[in-house]
């Protein structure tokens, strides 16, 4: 069998596995299955690479997989849960960042040796990707620095919108001057080359900069479905068939998240990029009356093991508190008991997307007592409590009341709704958009106050001392 069709039969082998992996990984059930999958189809198009003809530097090619690799395999051993959309942004913005490289590898090329066997499309593909690839390095950083904390504010400024089109604009002149002197036997001037991928960096960070907290997993997901797209472009360049289409699967499976996200959050994808969430001109909020009414454990855990129907709303701080084991410990009492317990999980709840389905996968929950949104909101009317764990914004009834508030129009859980509402949370904490909450001050609604593995933990007690 030849080198090329060797590498060609090893794409479309990593290219099947990459889209079975995708598959599985729409259910919790066959999720680690197919990501297992889509690791090994990596493998196949990593090492079929290799069989590349006339391929040079491979001792400098193995230094650096070997390098990434472990430093990928380090990081990931170490990340809390919690700050897994961080890690997911930086390894978002290395796959765009690299994609950028690649072209401006060839670009170089180009500049130095004359454009060869590259046709027109081609060098228009490397800038396009380029462009993409580096938009989305310098924005994910940004959005790795906002989500790590280490950028607290959303940076606006008169004229943003304006400035932004205008970088933009000129990072298009320039492209359009590559792609042009490229044909030219004179070749692309170095100084154009470097101005247009320090504009298109720049373009990245002014996209990102002004995007607060709560929105920022739709723009990393957006992100990720740009880097998809400069993947592909880049594929095109090298003649590369598995980054063609890994980085198209990818750019597809970004952009239904990014839609799939931003309908989550009630916004438009223009809205998340163009309006900066929370800085938008509201009018007052609405007043809250009433108080927070504070609970014992001891009294919920009566209230709980009496109840006929129970739903469990996990949220941000149920992940901060590690309460996920407790929580399927508590439930496993509470049936024993002839309660009927279900978890309903809000699209957005925590902070990456399927965040309380892994935790409670993790810790055994059967996946058969867990409920979307849709499923399970028109059952709080028959809940008889409602235990809210670290979930703040995902429940806050504004959202459906109050056309002034920032979450105006999001979908959220109706767990105001149940007879009884037990809120467990530390302290007055507001949720990821510090909005305040109508919930916790509800007539039916009673704060349990205390860390949520520390109070879940309490009640197990309680409930088996009965
Ligand atoms: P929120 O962030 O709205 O609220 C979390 C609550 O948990 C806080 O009010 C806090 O109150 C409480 N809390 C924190 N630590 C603990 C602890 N140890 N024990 C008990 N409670 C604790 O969480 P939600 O899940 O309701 O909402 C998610 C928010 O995050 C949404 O606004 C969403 O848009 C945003 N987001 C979602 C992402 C996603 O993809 N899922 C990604 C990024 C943001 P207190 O301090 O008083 O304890």
């Amino acid at each position: 069998m030849n080198a090329h069709l060797l590498i060609n039969s090893s794409y479309l082998l990593a290219a099947f596995l990459f889209i079975l992996g995708l598959k599985r990984m729409s259910s919790p059930k066959t999720a680690r299955s197919g990501i297992i999958w889509a690791g090994f189809g990596m493998g196949v198009a990593t090492i079929a690479a290799f069989f590349t003809p006339h391929l040079g530097n491979i001792p400098l090619i193995i230094i650096a997989v070997m390098l990434g690799s472990f430093a990928a395999f380090v990081s990931a051993k170490k990340v809390a849960m919690t700050d897994m959309p961080q890690m997911i942004a930086l390894y978002n913005g290395m796959g765009g960042g690299a994609a950028a490289a690649i072209a401006a590898v060839e670009l170089i090329r180009v500049t130095n040796h004359g454009i060869g066997d590259y046709t027109l499309t081609v060098i228009i593909l490397a800038v396009a990707g380029a462009l993409i690839g580096a938009i989305s390095l310098s924005g994910s950083v940004i959005a790795f620095a906002k989500l790590q904390g280490i950028i607290r504010t959303a940076w606006t400024f008169p004229m943003q919108q304006v400035f932004n089109l205008l970088i933009f604009l000129a990072t298009l002149v320039l492209g359009y001057l590559i792609v042009t002197q490229s044909q030219d036997p004179a070749g692309i001037s170095g100084m154009v080359l470097f101005a247009f991928f320090a504009l298109a960096l720049l373009f990245g960070i002014l996209v990102a900069i002004p995007i607060g907290g709560a929105d920022m997993p739709v723009i990393i997901s957006l992100f990720n479905a740009l880097t998809g797209l400069a993947v592909a472009f880049e594929g095109f360049v090298l003649g590369n068939a598995a980054m063609i289409i890994a980085g198209t699967v990818v750019g597809s499976a970004g952009t239904l998240l990014t839609q799939l996200m931003a309908k989550a959050m009630n916004r438009s994808l223009a809205n998340v990029l163009f309006s900066g969430f929370g800085s938008k001109e509201t009018g007052e909020a609405m007043d809250v009356d009433g108080s927070m009414k504070p609970i014992e454990a001891m009294d919920v855990s009566v209230m709980m093991a009496y109840a006929q129907n129970v739903i469990i709303v996990p949220g941000y701080g149920m992940a901060v508190a590690q309460a996920q084991h407790k929580v399927w410990e508590l439930t496993k009492l509470l049936q024993d008991k002839g309660v009927n317990v279900r978890f309903a999980i809000h699209p957005v709840a925590g902070r990456m997307p399927g965040h309380m389905n892994v935790l409670l996968a993790e810790a055994g929950v059967p996946y058969d007592i867990i409920a979307d949104l849709d499923e399970i909101n028109a059952d709080f009317q028959s809940a008889d409590v409602a235990l809210v764990i670290g979930a703040n914004d995902v429940v806050n009834p504004v959202a459906r009341i109050d056309p002034n508030s920032p979450i105006y129009g999001m979908p959220i859980l109706d767990a105001d709704k149940a007879k009884n509402v037990i809120v467990i949370k530390r302290g007055q904490g507001k949720g990821f958009s510090g909005v305040e909450n109508h919930l916790f001050y509800a007539d039916n609604t009673r704060m349990l106050y205390g860390d949520g593995q520390k109070m879940v933990a309490e009640l197990s007690q309680h409930i088996k001392e009965f």
